[in-house]
């Protein structure tokens, strides 16, 4: 056995994307995700399916938490190795990192309070699964790669780094084993065609084996066209009632997304300029991260900025970090747009902006992002007639709207046309990252029209490649 893959998560699931190469016996994991998904939460605080001192690099595919969240915990552990990955992705990842830490102790806090209060304990440690410190000792292992510049790791393996089009920064990664000689492809998360700021997802024409995710392995998503139009019409419409549009979002990508759509209405003299205000001091610092990497811009967004202008200064557009400016905007008259975190309303200051306007039938509530069951967000979205936001009952008076298009993910057609780019047929392509459903639709559909072979892994499978 020279050549192996192990799957240590994403496996039949949508989280906890970790994947441990072994090259004679020396190893490398392709991402260290969080589990989010209520029931597989537990597998955060078991031991490493691998023992961390013994990895000696990361391969980073993007920031997003499934994919990032729990290298504190390989840290703290014991990994001391490189995280290989572009500068986009870690700095994007310190911001990410340091709020998932501070979400992690404060959860810690409530609990304990909780099992003091109820003389009970509960299934998991009072102590945070990690600290801000220790989410702080993951930066310096941060090692910046190009985009299509290939890095050597050890004599035997290296990779290359493709754009993925998902989030800024995201990578596509092809591991080529000199020994074999054996190719790996990991498409982390595929992103779409025609996204605004990013570049599209590139094509890989060869490999022995492809690791493919598949979310939206059996959907179809809503065309892109469809955001404008949509804004557009919500916008006018809450103005015309003498109302506000809250924008629930998430702090990566979505909002800067929003803004760069926001923008584009202004300049062809479709919407009102009306204030507009993104009172989240995480998308702010996600901003400022899109501020400094124009090298990840497509040609359509560097033509925007070679004009003169950009989605991130525009008249009206105020960037609220304190919370006393946060505080300040319940006091202005007229309609303005608010958009704040979390997006599916689990937390952070969009709580606050409900609380004042949930109960006014002048005002609309607009969702970009998928609301997962047990949310706030998903019970505004799903017609509750009152909702509990900090303790207390409010009716859901504010019309309630939602624009589907806005997907960081690849829909089935994307997924294929993206699969399509490989030249010969792969060995093998392991289908992960997807619900059960999804990833056997998936796989289905591409032993049907490629007829390649297919496996969808389970959680902790090993695979002899070579
Ligand atoms: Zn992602």
């Amino acid at each position: 056995m020279a050549v192996s893959l192990q799957f240590m998560g994403a496996t039949r699931n949508v989280t906890g994307s970790c994947f441990l190469l072994e090259v004679k016996g020396r190893r490398f994991l392709i991402d260290c995700g969080l589990y989010q998904e209520r029931e597989l939460r537990s597998r955060n605080w078991e031991p490493f399916p691998a023992d961390p001192k013994s990895i000696e690099a990361v391969f980073l595919t993007h920031a997003h938490l499934d994919h990032c969240g729990l290298l504190p915990k390989l840290v703290k552990e014991g990994f001391k190795g490189k995280i290989m990955c572009t500068s986009a992705t870690a700095e994007i990842a310190r911001i990410v990192l340091l709020d998932a830490a501070h979400l992690q102790e404060e959860d810690a806090k409530f609990k304990k309070k909780r099992h003091e209060r109820e003389k009970r304990k509960g299934p998991y440690p009072e102590v945070p699964l990690y600290t801000e410190e220790d989410a702080k000792s993951v930066f310096p292992l941060f090692t910046p790669v190009e985009y299509e510049k290939a890095v050597k790791i050890i004599d035997s393996v290296e990779a290359v780094f493709y754009d993925a089009g998902h989030i800024l920064g995201s990578s596509i990664i092809k591991i080529n084993v000199s020994s074999g000689p054996v190719s790996l492809v990991f498409s982390g998360d595929l992103g779409r065609w025609d996204k605004p700021i990013i570049r599209d997802p590139a094509l890989i024409e060869d490999a022995d084996y492809v690791v493919v995710e598949s979310t939206y392995g059996d959907r179809l998503h809503e065309d892109l066209s469809e955001i404008k139009v949509k804004l557009c019409d919500i916008i006018i419409s809450t103005v015309n009632q003498g109302g506000n549009i809250i924008i629930p979002s998430f702090a990566v990508e979505r909002t800067q997304e929003l803004l760069y759509y926001l923008n584009e209405l202004l300049q062809e003299n479709r919407i009102p300029h009306l204030l507009t205000f993104v009172d989240s001091p995480m998308a702010i610092n996600v901003i400022e991260v899109f501020k400094h990497h124009p090298e990840y811009f497509d040609e359509e967004m560097l033509n925007f900025i070679q004009s003169g202008r950009s989605p991130f200064y525009f008249s009206n557009l105020k960037l609220t970090r304190s919370v006393e400016e946060s505080k300040a905007i319940n006091r202005i008259r007229g309609s303005c747009i608010i958009i704040a975190g979390s997006g599916m309303c689990t937390g952070g200051r969009i709580k606050h902006h409900l609380v004042n306007n949930i109960i006014r039938p002048e005002c609309s509530i607009l969702f970009i992002g998928y609301q997962a069951k047990g949310t706030l967000g998903r019970e505004i979205v799903d017609g509750a007639s009152e909702v509990r936001i900090h303790g207390q009952m409010h009716p859901v008076r504010a019309n309630v709207v939602k624009i589907n298009g806005f997907s960081a993910h690849a829909d089935q057609r994307e997924l294929l046309r993206w699969l399509t780019g490989f030249r010969s047929s792969p060995k093998r392509v392991f289908i992960v990252h997807g619900e059960e459903e999804a990833a056997t639709t998936f796989a289905r559909i591409l032993n049907e029209k490629f007829s390649w072979q297919t496996e969808i892994p389970e959680y902790l499978e090993k695979k002899i490649l070579i």
